[in-house]
């Protein structure tokens, strides 16, 4: 590899260099939850239009050597990727190895947290909306609150930790028991973070003034927990504002992810399963690795194209603003 390659960084014109790359293995899901897609999922890439395994592996290590140093895998639903543990132990292997981290609804990491673990994977974070069984199957349209359970409890019993647990509140469904999730998570060990719904949703159904925001979850958890902010200079790069629950030492997590965005200290890059780059989420464009890639591109054509990519990232996301216009992908297939 070229002195070009290894020197250059994953910087962008307003100062922000990415170091966190989220690559989505798969677009296809197993739950149909409401603020993501329809009931009847969603049109998946066909496989001749998603990378392979070797195709995967090779643009990660073009990420890892432009300075990416934690990699999370995510999609669809990750645990999908038939080949997932073979995934991680290549990852692992690549040079500096990254921390891997893995986002998932958990169902089937019952049986996949041990060899994930054995392959190399850090961290988890398990998205888990409400533990009323009624609401998970009204929210997720799918009756596997117990494979959540399940999953989350082996990923602890693995040492995936610290676990982490990812929770939308979506008013009228679980707005209500946000509290209860949290005590349901302080009580296993789990780090909850709740993340304000985004438009990113396939059916284009977001709207800004039934949204529960960032402040209205603080208000929801106070009236049964002492919520005490910790300090912002231990947030960095971090999304999550975090507090103190009860005093501590169990802490809860708000990612104002709309109404107080954390773009300008963004360190993210994204890879899709079918190998576009990204450089946010919201996004109107992307640029093809898979193309080039299959046509011969070289290791040091392929970083260039990443790093052209990053450069044009955007200040903000925009969100909020007149000409705001949701990413023609929806999250699934971005890779959420
Ligand atoms: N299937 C995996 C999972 O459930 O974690 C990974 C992909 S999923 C798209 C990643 C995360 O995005 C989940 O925590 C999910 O709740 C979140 N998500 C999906 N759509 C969202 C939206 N419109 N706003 C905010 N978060 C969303």
């Amino acid at each position: 590899m070229s002195a070009a390659l290894s020197t250059a960084r994953l910087a962008d014109r307003h100062g922000r260099v990415a170091r966190d790359l989220r690559v989505s293995v798969t677009d296809r899901c197993n739950l149909r939850c409401r603020y993501c897609m329809p009931a009847e999922g969603l049109p998946w890439l066909a496989k001749p239009e998603m990378l392979t395994d070797d195709e995967l592996v090779r643009l990660v290590g073009i990420f890892v050597t432009l300075g990416v140093q934690q990699v999370r895998l995510t999609g669809g639903e990750p645990l999908l990727r038939r080949s997932l543990p073979d995934l991680v132990a290549r990852i692992a292997g690549l040079e500096p190895r990254p921390r891997i981290a893995m986002t998932t609804n958990g169902i089937g990491l019952d049986r996949l947290a041990g060899p994930l673990a054995e392959a190399g994977l850090d961290r988890v974070n398990v998205s888990l909306d409400t533990v009323d069984p009624v609401e998970f199957a009204d929210l997720t349209r799918r009756d596997r609150l117990h494979d959540v359970e399940a999953g989350l409890a082996a990923a602890r019993a693995v040492g995936l930790t610290p676990v982490k647990v990812n929770a939308v509140a979506m008013r009228g469904i679980n707005d209500h028991s946000v509290a209860d999730l949290l005590a349901w998570c302080l009580e296993r060990g789990y780090e909850l973070r709740f993340i304000e719904q985004m438009p990113l949703d396939a059916q284009h159904g977001w709207d800004a003034s039934s949204m529960v925001s960032a402040d209205e979850l603080r208000e929801r958890l106070s009236e049964r927990f002492t919520i005490t902010p910790l300090p912002a200079a231990d947030r960095g790069s971090a999304p999550a504002e975090r507090f103190l629950v009860d005093g501590g030492p169990a802490t809860v997590g708000i990612i104002a992810s709309v109404t107080a965005p954390f773009c300008g200290a963004c360190d993210r890059t994204r890879l899709t399963a079918d190998g576009q780059v990204r450089n946010c989420l919201f996004s109107q464009r992307e640029t093809d690795l898979r193309g080039p890639m299959r046509d011969g591109a070289s290791d040091d054509e392929l970083a260039d194209l990443i790093t052209g990519e990053m450069w044009r990232k955007a200040r903000g996301h925009g969100i909020g603003s007149e000409d705001f216009v949701q990413p023609l992908r929806p999250m699934s297939a971005i890779g959420g």
